[in-house]
């Protein structure tokens, strides 16, 4: 059974033997996640939409506590914004929160409800592109649908060592039609018995291995897209990748030529610029000034201190929370400095507690709200104001005369 790569400089091992290779590894050495003991299409596809830029480690538990509380399509539809945006406080990139709501109203108005099982209506539905409706329709319904994203390029451009961009139109449609001539080639795999009972009785003591028995194998299309993301993600790993354990060892290009360290060719990448942002934490007879982000910018609609960024390096405290707050501050007092990135932002983000003068001056319909430390558990915050919320909880109130 001779197969062929699409016409490239991709090198050619055999797509056959490799779908064997992954799946027989896959098989011994898939990982006990929770959403690989459903097939419901919902719970997959709120997996994969978690699993953007994230962690597995990090999703298990709010896929878990996601599930727990809108374990429907129909739930979801239902659910206040606020709702959402708490669940997915912390997981960051919160516009996939809000696109999942949005597809779940789709998938009731258009589709009563069910999650539909054709790929192009799985791809029509907001913030589902071409890797993620393949992963779903290859997971949930066994589909032979291709699936590329950082990991699997990863894998792909060194097993069959090209040098080219895969960010280059070409070269990525190539890697698409590789993706997808190994998931349809994973149809003609057959496990053998030895292999099947190799396997039951593997070190890893799994005796529910996926691939050992008739019904299982029936989804080989799902288990090999799976073996692919996981291969990436535990062994093909970006540094130090382990080529002494790799299934894939024998066929692949870039470690027979010693070329593992270059491959993804990704091009040099934009030097990430530092940011400087102050923010202030006002507080009135126990209760806190809040904000919440407008709808077209980054962490749209979650909620924060009132903040200002710092253009010009050097800053005075009292005159950033006099423009910040609309008011002077009577006193002032570093609480916490928060260091995170944002896409090519290095962020720093200073906060300072303050007291002030004349809070009835505030103009609250421009800077914010008051809250109670109980109400402001019930808001989602981005994940730097988060921590500086939790930081209050850790110093008294400022001394009056503090700062000045
Ligand atoms: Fe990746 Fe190394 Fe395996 Fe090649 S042998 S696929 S470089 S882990």
């Amino acid at each position: 059974m001779a197969s062929r790569t699409p016409k490239s400089e991709f090198r050619t091992p055999n797509l056959n033997r490799i779908t064997g290779l992954l799946l027989r590894w896959f098989s011994a050495n898939a990982r006990e996640l929770p959403w690989r003991r459903t097939r419901d299409p919902y719970a997959i596809w709120v997996s994969e939409i978690m699993l953007q830029q994230t962690q597995v480690k990090t999703v298990i538990p709010y896929w878990t506590a996601w599930m727990a509380e809108l374990p429907t399509v129909a739930a979801v539809a239902k659910a206040s914004p606020d709702k959402i945006h708490k669940l997915w406080e912390g997981l960051g990139y919160y516009s996939r929160a809000r696109n999942l709501q949005q597809a779940a109203r789709q998938i009731v108005e258009k589709h009563g409800g069910k999650f539909p099982a054709h790929f192009d209506d799985v791809l029509a539905l907001p913030g589902i592109g071409r890797y993620t409706a393949g992963a779903i329709c290859s997971i949930a319904f066994n589909q032979p649908t291709p699936i590329l994203d950082g990991n699997v390029i990863r894998v792909l451009t060194r097993v069959f060592g090209t040098s080219k961009n895969p960010k280059e139109k070409e070269t990525n449609a190539q890697l698409w039609k590789l993706a997808e001539a190994l998931v349809a080639s994973a149809a003609k795999y057959r496990t053998t018995r030895s292999s099947q009972r190799k396997e039951a009785h593997s070190k890893t003591g799994n005796s529910q291995s996926l691939l050992t028995s008739a019904a299982t194998r029936a989804r080989n299309y799902s288990a090999l897209n799976q073996s692919l993301m996981e291969l990436g993600a535990l062994v093909c790993t970006p540094r130090n990748p382990q080529c002494g354990i790799c299934p894939a060892q024998k066929l692949c290009v870039a470690f027979r030529e010693n070329r593992v360290a270059e491959l993804p060719n990704l091009g040099k990448r934009d030097a990430a610029t530092a940011r400087h942002f102050v923010a202030f934490v006002a507080e009135r007879n126990g209760h806190f000034l809040v904000r919440q982000r407008p709808a077209d910018v980054v962490n749209a609609h979650l909620w924060e201190f009132p903040n200002m960024e710092i253009l010009n390096g050097k800053f005075n405290p009292n005159l950033a929370a006099k423009s910040a707050l609309g008011v002077e501050p009577s006193s002032l007092q570093p609480l916490c400095t928060v260091k995170h990135s944002i896409t090519r932002y290095r962020i720093t983000l200073e906060a300072f507690r303050v007291n002030l003068k004349r809070t009835r001056k505030i103009r609250l319909s421009e800077i914010g709200v008051w809250r109670t430390p109980a109400q402001l558990q019930q808001l989602a915050f981005t994940a730097a104001h988060g921590k500086i919320l939790r930081s209050t909880s850790h110093h008294g109130p400022v001394p009056k005369s503090a700062g000045r």
